[in-house]
């Protein structure tokens, strides 16, 4: 698994330092730091968590190379922006990640995954019929938790943060 993942960021990596080059940018390690940081994360990020721990780690990264190196990376498809219903953007790996839908408790925030073949199907004729073609998805829908005692416990760990 750790193996796998690896694989990835250094594919996202390549990917990465090329478009770089083509564009005449230059690919700072700073740039490379908050690729690797979403691409060494099991969940979404949203550009304050990558700029929190980018910095906690030491480094003198300015929240606008955060935002502008997430932006590169949006149009290059190695990340995709969430919004999960925070007023602010959330971003994911694409890389080895297949195309999901994110379910969000409107109560309590929590986000569960689920993929289907037959959506991501659907998906790539919209677009196909629409004359686009596929490049990465996200989708979310909003509901509330079934669990409503652990889903009212995690609305108060939220308020208490
Ligand atoms: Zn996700
Ligand atoms: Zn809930």
């Amino acid at each position: 698994m750790q193996h796998e993942r690896n694989e990835q960021t250094a594919q996202a990596e390549t990917l990465f330092r090329s478009f770089m080059k083509t564009e005449g940018l230059r690919c700072t390690s700073e740039r490379i730091d908050v690729l690797q940081e979403i691409y060494g994360a099991d969940s979404h990020l949203d550009a304050d968590e990558i700029y929190n721990r980018l910095r906690k780690k030491g480094t003198g990264i300015s929240r606008a190379t955060v935002y502008h190196t997430l932006d590169l990376l949006f149009r290059l498809n190695l990340v995709t922006r969430i919004d999960l219903g925070h007023h602010h953007t959330h971003y994911e790996k694409t890389l080895g990640v297949a195309n999901h839908l994110h379910i969000v408790c409107q109560k309590c925030g929590k986000v569960s995954e689920a993929t289907s073949n037959q959506l991501a199907g659907m998906v790539e004729a919209l677009c196909s019929e629409n004359g686009f073609t596929l490049g990465s998805f996200s989708l979310q829908v909003f509901g509330e938790c079934r669990d409503k005692e652990a889903c009212a416990e995690r609305a108060r760990q939220n308020e208490a943060e």
